[in-house]
This record gives structure tokens, sequence and C-alpha cells, in this order.
């Protein structure tokens, strides 16, 4: 028998908990529940197999920007694919969907990040990025020039070198991660970690831990440093206003390049073409994918500075992927940008949805689990805790609240994540004014739910 949307629910769990690994789960939790099957998805809502709607506040993995159902996205690819379904981009050959894209990243990117090195996520992105920081300053004669610093609780990736630049232990505590000459300093998470320090002077002194950490290894030994303008995964952490400054300052001090991971601040996620635009970060390589194609096709790349590229260029970097540059992805990206472009949906979000979401997302502070509500653009997050007044956190046999509240949310058909006790959205940026007052009805449901 074909395995089809029609099949009944039960039978397709049964078969996804027998052969599915899914990624960063319990299989067999998933295996006891039943996996929840999406079979469609229009403008911001999912719909399952049972037929049940569900708006999806996290555009997936934060990467459906133009929201679910574009028919044109559909017809490129379909286009390409009879066209050039593939062609590589190695060995002197190249074409033009590569080619487009490149330019159109060079036109939208800010100051000199005019090349752009290709693959199918961002993962594999900040790999690149790992092999040429440290290429780049071994063919300027400066091999030992190695280490990379990152944060702790930050996120770029689940590969060997992507998730050995992200700090987060249950990544580093399987598989042998992180790997060696990458180190984490501390986030600039105030709710968390700032005590009784004002967030501005707390995001100073987490800054400052970079120009230790280069001085406890050397200038010349340090490469650079990487970091996300907001943290998506560690839970929409929204820096002081302090912090990227004084890093770009400490970068610019020793000559360490800067690598903005733009995966999920990207193309209009904070209501610029960029993060690093919003939080006035000038990075010499940027990190993007999800809102590149806007999901709806798998690719990441690295944009470079002249710089670099002036570098690199001249060498053999001995670095690429079968999918480099894959012709139906670019050209599927290329679409997306043109909607983003065409559509002013970055107007609709500085104008409309974000002030409009960022109105109600902060009047969810007068509920009694909620500590604070932070946004930047389209992306939020709410702290629980039971004491506001000293930011406590859960203890840890109530350590679930979190869960708790995803769970309901998801029950009363909303995809909001949580983070431990951070609760997190990233909507579609297409989302209307009407869609945003649904979500916070589940929303504020869910939350009563879970006191
Ligand atoms: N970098 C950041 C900031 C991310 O949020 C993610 C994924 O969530 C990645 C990198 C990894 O991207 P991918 O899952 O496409 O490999």
């Amino acid at each position: 028998t074909s395995i089809t949307n029609h099949m009944p629910t039960a039978e397709l769990q049964k078969l996804d908990a027998a052969h599915h690994m899914h990624p960063f789960s319990t299989n067999t939790e998933i295996a006891e529940k039943g996996a929840r099957v999406i079979t469609k998805a229009k403008g911001v809502f999912l719909t399952d197999s049972e037929g049940v709607e569900i708006l999806d506040a996290m555009a997936g993995l934060w990467c459906v920007n133009i929201g679910y159902g574009r028919e044109e996205l559909a017809e490129v690819a379909a286009r390409q694919m009879r066209e050039l379904p593939f062609y590589n981009t190695f060995f002197q050959t190249s074409h033009v969907p590569a080619i487009a894209l490149a330019a159109k990243l060079a036109e939208l990117a800010p100051g000199d990040l005019n090349h752009v090195f290709f693959g199918s996520g961002g993962s594999d992105a900040n790999d690149t990025n790992l092999r040429m920081v440290r290429a780049y300053w071994a063919m300027k004669g400066q091999p030992d020039r190695n280490i990379v610093i990152a944060r702790k609780n930050g996120y770029h990736g689940s590969s060997m070198g992507s998730g050995s630049l992200g700090g987060m232990s249950a990544i580093h505590s399987q598989g042998g991660l992180p790997i060696p000459d990458i180190h984490h300093i501390n986030q600039p998470h105030w709710y968390a970690e700032g005590g009784d320090m004002s967030p501005e002077d707390f995001g100073l002194a987490r800054a400052q831990e970079l120009e230790a950490e280069i001085l406890k290894h050397g200038e010349h030994r340090v490469a650079a440093f990487i970091g996300e303008p907001i943290q998506g995964a560690g839970g929409v952490i929204i820096p002081p206003e302090t912090y990227w400054p004084e890093i770009q300052r400490i970068c610019d001090k020793y000559g360490i390049l800067l690598i903005a991971d733009e995966v999920i601040c990207g193309f209009g996620r904070t209501g610029n073409w960029f993060g690093s635009q919003t939080l006035d970060i000038r990075p010499d390589i940027m990190t993007v994918a999800k809102g590149l194609s806007s999901g709806y096709q798998p690719i990441g790349a690295s944009i470079v500075s002249d710089k670099i590229a002036s570098v690199v260029d001249n060498n053999e970097f001995n670095h690429g992927y079968t999918y480099s540059g894959h012709p139906v992805a670019a050209a599927v990206a290329l679409e997306n940008l043109r909607i983003l472009e065409e559509e002013n949906i970055l107007g609709h979000v500085r104008e409309t949805a974000a002030p409009y979401l960022a109105e109600k997302w902060q009047a969810l502070t007068d509920h009694p689990l909620v500590g604070e509500a932070r946004i930047c653009g389209m992306m939020g997050s709410i702290a629980l805790t039971p004491h506001k007044e000293t930011r406590a956190k859960f203890a840890a046999d109530e350590g679930t609240v979190g869960l708790i509240c995803r769970t309901r949310c998801f029950a009363n058909g909303l995809v909001m994540r949580h983070v431990g006790d951070r609760m997190i959205i990233s909507p579609p940026l297409v989302i209307s004014n009407g869609e945003i007052d649904t979500l916070i009805t589940r929303a504020r449901l869910s939350l009563d739910e879970a006191l």
C-alpha cells in the first residue's frame, strides 16, 4: 500500500515510529504519544492529518518568512527542474541561478560583503566559515591564528564544526564536541544572569569578556568571534544595547574577524534585511540560511567581505559541497527575495506587524506567570517565573512549566516553542493583525492552563 495523506493517522504514526529517527528528539517518547502529522499549510496556518488548523508562530523553524503556500515558488522550482535540475559549481563551471543569487545577496548585504559561498543550510555554512577564517589567516602567513571565540548558549548548527561553535552543553555532551581551539564566553542574558546589575552595565561586562578571552590566548592566536545578533534557539535573548557596540570595538581593536550568524535574524526577521543592520554590527562574514528561501528549499550561504575574499580567492580553498549553489534552491531563493522586495514585506513588518505584535506581546507581562516579555521585530520571548520581583527560576521539579505551556499551546492550535522556562515566537513575517490577535488569545489561554 502507498503511504499518503489519506492514510489513518494512527497508521502513519506507527510507520513513523518504526522507521523515522526524529532530530533533537527522544524517539521512543514520540512513538508512545504519536507524532502530530502535518499534511499541508497556507499562509500562517498548518493543517494536521485530522484536519485541525494550527497557527504556526514559529514559521516552521524560524524560516517560512513569506508564509506557506506561495505558488510562485513552486512554479519557479518546477521550471528550474525542467531546465537544469542540477549542475555543480566546482571545476570552472557556473550557472545562472547561482550567479544571479550571489549578485543579489551582494547587493542586499551591507558594507563590502560582496562574495557568496553557498551550501545547503546554516550548519554547513558555519562549517565553511570556520574553515574559511582559519584558511584566511594561514594564507596570510599566520597559521597559529586559529582560535574562534563563541558564546555559551549560542546556536550555530549541529554538525561537528557548527555544533562546536555553538555553546549548547546538550550538544557538546554527545560526540566529542567542541573540537579544539574553539572557546566560549558568557552570553548577554540579563534576565537570567544579570543579578543586581543594570542591563547596560551587564551588557558591557559580558562583551568585555571577549577582550579578556583574547588576551588570555594571546591576540595573535585569535582568528574570529562568532555570534547571533539575537540568540534564537537559546531563547530569543535580545542583548542589552551596550553589548554589540563593545563587541565591535574589541574586534576592531585586535583585528579579529567578526562573523554574524544571521540564519534566523536575516531576511526581515528584525525589520531590516539583516539583524546586523538593526543591531549596528559590521561583520566580516554573515551566515545566512532559513529565510533565504523561506524554507521552501534547503540552502545556506556565507556572505564574505572583499578583505577576506581577496585573500581566499587567490589560493585554492579546498572546501565545497555537491549542492553548493544548487540551481533549484538558488532559483527558489531568488524568487523568495523578489517577493520580499516587491511586496514590501519588510515595510509590513516595520510599519504594521512588529508594532502591533510588540504591543500585544508586552501586555502579556500582566499574566501572573510572565516575568518579562521582549521582542525585536518578529522574534520574541517571554520568561516564565514563579516570582516576578526576583526573576527566580522554577525549582527543578517544576522545570517543566515551559513544556506544559508549549503542550497546551499545541493543543490549543498554536505552535510556540519553549526553551526551558522561556516561551518563544518567530511567526511568518506576513502575519496579519487579526492573526496576531488569534496568536495572543491562544497564548494567553495556554498560559492560564499552565498556571
Ligand atoms: N545558525 C543559527 C543561528 C540557527 O538558528 C540555526 C538553526 O536553527 C543554524 C545556524 C543551523 O542551521 P541548519 O539547521 O540549517 O543547519
